[in-house]
């Protein structure tokens, strides 16, 4: 009896042993199995998706020149995160001080400013630079680099960091922001740096997520948003010290006042994620999310205060260092 026994839990071991490696086969093999599928704007309609405005220099100064053509930079969009574009600057001069660029052989129809909220990453702040100014000035934008730098020793506040640079942005008349991790590089020469009528989700298939995306509402990483939507909802909130729940906080602002988040086909929107050890989680983060609609009009832009140590325009990007 005893005998039968153990031979029965034998079996059962073995069978949950033989169905987890099963498990993890398929996985490695077969990860689009597990893939969650998402609405998104393809190929054909992402032009027309994207709000043409740009601050009045860019109109005033080039009243002769023809508008530039996006067709070819989304036709044409292709694997571009190679040696030569991530190496070095190309035709560095080009580029104006404070990290801005406007093509001159055309009017550009879009001007976006890029906010990059930093600490403690110098080197990949490097990779960033040189990459991005490589890859933005292909697709025939005009747009800006915005560094916003934490200098105390507080646990990291990303959000309150991209509204103190969304409201620089907006002081020198930028109509789209594009909110962007530092440590995110984007593969696709065609996801436009510009934003759409609604606000989008730009780093949907991320290496380090093997290109899926973890869930729907995810709206982290690098987005797109019009400066006036983004005041619309008070931009996000100050309260999140340290790593998480931001984003989700930032999409549930979204969702308060009705507007909703768009994508573009994840053959455009893969990215990578340079390497970096994972910050201390917020242990508030869960249960200032389950406040967050009520919190809107009263924590943001509105209820914003931080301390502008310094604004340094540098080669490649304005630098503002604040205290939070
Ligand atoms: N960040 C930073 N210094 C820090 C923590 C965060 O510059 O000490 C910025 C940086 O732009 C980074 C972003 O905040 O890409 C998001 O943080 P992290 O990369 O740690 O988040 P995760 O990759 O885990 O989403
Ligand atoms: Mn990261």
């Amino acid at each position: 009896m005893l005998i039968r026994l153990c031979q029965h839990s034998f079996h059962i071991y073995d069978l949950l042993i033989f169905s987890g490696a099963l498990t993890l086969i398929v996985y490695i093999l077969l990860p689009h199995r597990f893939a969650l599928r998402y609405d998104y704007i393809d190929r054909k309609h992402m032009e027309e998706s994207l709000l043409a405005e740009t601050t009045t220099n860019v109109s005033r100064t080039q009243l002769s020149a023809d508008d530039c053509s996006y067709k070819e930079v989304i036709d044409g969009s292709s694997f571009v995160y190679d040696a030569f574009h991530r190496e070095k600057i190309h035709r560095g001069e080009e580029i104006r001080l404070g990290g801005e660029y406007q093509p001159e052989e055309c009017r550009a129809r879009y001007s976006t400013a890029v906010i990059v909220p930093y600490r403690d990453r110098q080197e990949q702040l490097a990779a960033f630079l040189s990459y991005m100014h490589n890859y933005l000035r292909q697709q025939l934008i005009h747009y800006r680099i915005f560094v916003v730098e934490q200098s105390d020793r507080k646990p990291f506040n990303r959000a309150m960091l991209f509204n103190i640079g969304a409201k620089i942005a907006a002081s020198y008349g930028y109509p789209c922001l594009i909110l962007h991790d530092v440590d995110l590089m984007p593969l696709n020469s065609g996801q436009i740096y510009a934003c759409s009528a609604l606000p989008r989700h730009m780093s949907s298939a991320l290496d380090s997520w093997r290109f899926h995306l973890p869930y729907r509402t995810l709206f982290g990483g690098v987005v797109a948003i019009s400066t006036a939507q983004f005041n619309m909802i008070n931009g996000m909130s100050n309260l999140y010290h340290g790593w998480g729940g931001e984003d989700d906080d930032f999409y549930e602002r979204l969702k308060v006042v009705g507007v909703e988040i768009c994508r573009f086909d994840p053959a455009y929107s893969e990215y990578t994620m340079l390497k970096h050890k994972h910050e201390i989680p917020n242990e508030n983060r869960l249960s200032l999310l389950r406040s967050a609609s009520l919190r809107i009009h009263k924590d943001g832009l509105n209820s914003l205060e931080y301390k502008e140590l310094e604004r340094r325009m540098h080669s490649l990007f304005t630098h503002i260092l604040v205290e939070t």
